[in-house]
């Protein structure tokens, strides 16, 4: 195998709470390791247009606690095409980039998996993605600062749910994984989840919903998971509505906001430690993997089994919040 002396590290797809300070790790542990690196904006479609711009370690300060992206993240559909890597396989060579670092989701981790083969180029992976929904690691980059927030903005919707003696739907962020949902019910005692990995049908809900309130429960809040499958918490409001109607119904949706905000310590932590094992990879000839974390220790994840496989919630957690519901 060549030898690398220079790397280029990109964030794609959704941003995440904790890239930043993914970027930082990155940068000073390739510096320190000796490697050129390179800071490519704007995901993939920074790559093919070459917004490429080499980092000192003064690059990379003052950003372990900002949210968002200094790289800034992008979709890039030309990046999906064979043209369009090879545009971005031309870049790299002719910018002297002779490994990659992709802190994306699912689907930017998919996209470096097709390049890395295509071109038989080493490229190491973090998963950077408040869903939580990669294989082979116990949490991803922005997991955690998320599911702190929801945990924020339901303490204050239960403020307003108590005072007005309502049940709320607040919608959170995972389309296709129930963990921000299920987590962020258990660590806000809300008193249901809905994910789109189990189906629980409306009058499952009304049941369980009216047990508390027979009980001299004033009010309700249930976490719904934004997806298809569950309808949404418009969708599932709507129903229990025509339903239920002496509920007093009211729906949030938390939208973007579950994005933002300063990483927490778990996060910048995870961050850090995952960034400087990506450079251990690429010193230690790994190539096409995701770096994972697993009962506190890093992991080398072969993309494959990061992408295809489906992480399961843990159906102890439901168990646990269908319990202390009553
Ligand atoms: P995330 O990484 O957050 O899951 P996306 O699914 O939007 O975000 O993917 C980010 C980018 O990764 C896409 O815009 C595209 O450039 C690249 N990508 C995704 N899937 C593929 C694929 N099958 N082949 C090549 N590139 C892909």
């Amino acid at each position: 195998m060549s030898k690398i002396n220079s790397i280029g590290i990109l964030t794609s797809g959704g941003d995440a709470p904790g890239m930043n300070a993914a970027i930082r790790a990155v940068t000073r542990a390739g510096i320190f390791a000796g490697f050129r690196v390179f800071g490519i904006f704007r995901g993939y479609k920074g790559l093919i247009l070459d917004e490429i711009e080499e980092f000192s370690t003064q690059n990379v300060s003052n950003i372990i606690q900002r949210g968002g992206t200094i790289l800034k993240t992008a979709r890039c559909k030309e990046f999906t095409t064979p043209e369009g890597r090879q545009c971005a396989y031309d870049v790299m060579k002719r910018r002297g980039i002779d490994a990659l670092v992709v802190i994306g989701g699912d689907g930017s981790l998919t996209g470096a998996r097709i390049f890395g083969n295509e071109f038989s180029l080493p490229i190491i992976g973090l998963p950077g993605t408040i869903d939580n929904d990669l294989y082979g690691t116990d949490s991803t980059i922005g997991y955690d600062t998320a599911l702190n927030t929801i945990m924020e903005c339901v303490d204050k919707i239960r403020d307003t749910a108590t005072s007005h003696e309502r049940l709320f739907f607040v919608e959170v962020m995972g389309r296709d994984a129930g963990f921000l949902a299920l987590n962020g019910a258990l660590a806000s005692g809300a008193e249901a989840a809905i994910i789109p990995e189990i189906s629980m049908q409306v009058d499952q809900l009304g049941e369980l919903i009216g047990h508390g309130f027979r009980k001299s429960k004033n009010s309700s809040i249930v976490l719904v998971a934004e997806s298809p499958v569950t309808g949404g918490a418009m969708g599932l409001a709507q129903r229990v509505k025509e339903e239920y109607p002496d509920y007093d119904v009211r729906v949030t949706i938390l939208g973007h906001l579950q994005r933002g905000g300063s990483p927490t310590a778990f996060d910048r932590i995870l961050a850090s430690r995952m960034g400087a094992a990506a450079i251990d990879a690429l010193l230690d000839d790994q190539r096409n993997v995701m770096i994972g974390i697993r009962n506190d220790e890093i992991v080398y994840v072969p993309f494959t089994k990061a992408i295809k496989n489906e992480k399961r919630v843990n159906p102890q957690k439901l168990e646990v919040l269908r319990r202390l519901s009553i």
